[in-house]
């Protein structure tokens, strides 16, 4: 079933969206090489709760964290550990917040310290996706305009593997409702798109092949050729003239920023000594 919800509803599912911004905004102010990513998933737990809300993921189906944080060639799911973040890797952060009986949902991708050009290049070209499939999220489109801009831009322009086995879908009561939103398919295809629904949109992309594996731990979902992954997500509604995303990363973007900064004058100091 696909829910149309009221401006309340609406307004709720913002309220739990943004509270997922903000604890990713957090994060990417810790982010830097040596720092384990237990220690990431331990702050946003305290940080969701300190903020009167609850870690959707924890314990959903099992999962045992709060975050899914899947460095490098990790798609998505990665469990946090003691793995120590290192110059040079990347690290997709997903999280999900439910408050006043909604969730949301949103995730990115963030560079540690130096990160070759090429894998720059892959999240730059799936944020910039998300955002091409947000302005396909408008009322009379259908499932498959969206999907359609994220396939077409990230691969048949990019050259990017799409991943398949993983999609966006409907949230709100639910982390997981109607209707499946795919990263590729055709235009015009799927369930017709109505002002108000509710959907996380979250182009998955790959460096090389779209083809992934899941590891033993029955979560963690890795490339097939071991190569690096993407991952952005927006909670998005649904409106008339284009979809409008109840998460945000205006405040990820500066945090990260600032971070760029910092880390360029440690790096100096270091030099000079
Ligand atoms: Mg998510
Ligand atoms: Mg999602």
């Amino acid at each position: 079933m696909i829910h149309i919800r009221n401006k309340e509803e609406i307004e709720l599912i913002k309220n739990s969206a943004l509270m997922v911004s903000a604890t990713l905004t957090e994060v990417a102010k810790m982010l830097k090489p040596g720092i384990t990513t237990l220690s990431i998933d331990k702050m946003a737990d305290e940080f969701i709760r300190d903020n009167k809300g609850v870690p959707s993921f924890k314990g959903y189906h099992g999962f045992p964290f709060s975050l899914c944080i899947s460095v490098n060639e990790v798609v998505v799911h990665g469990f946090p550990s003691n793995y120590l973040l290192k110059d040079g890797d990347i690290v997709s952060i997903d999280c999900g917040v439910y408050m006043n009986g909604f969730h949301g949902d949103s995730a990115y991708t963030f560079a540690i310290g130096n990160v070759y050009e090429e894998t720059l290049k892959l999240m730059r070209v799936t944020k910039e996706s998300l955002y091409l499939g947000i302005a396909q999220a408008k009322d009379n489109n259908r499932v498959g305009d969206i999907s359609y801009a994220i396939e077409h831009y990230t691969n048949k322009i990019n050259g990017y593997g799409v991943v398949r086995e993983l999609v966006g879908h409907g949230v709100g009561r639910q982390l997981h409702e109607d209707p499946n939103i795919p990263n590729y398919g055709r235009r015009g295809d799927g369930k017709k798109l109505k002002e108000g629904m509710v959907i996380a949109i979250e182009p998955m992309i790959n460096l090389g092949v779209k083809e992934v594996f899941t590891e033993q731990d029955g979560w963690t979902v890795k490339t097939e050729d071991l190569k690096p992954s993407a991952h952005f997500e927006h909670t998005t509604v649904i409106r008339k003239t284009g979809g409008v995303h109840l998460s945000n990363f205006a405040n990820i973007e500066l945090a990260e920023e600032n971070n760029v900064e910092l880390n360029h004058t440690y790096n100096l100091k270091i030099q000079s000594m």
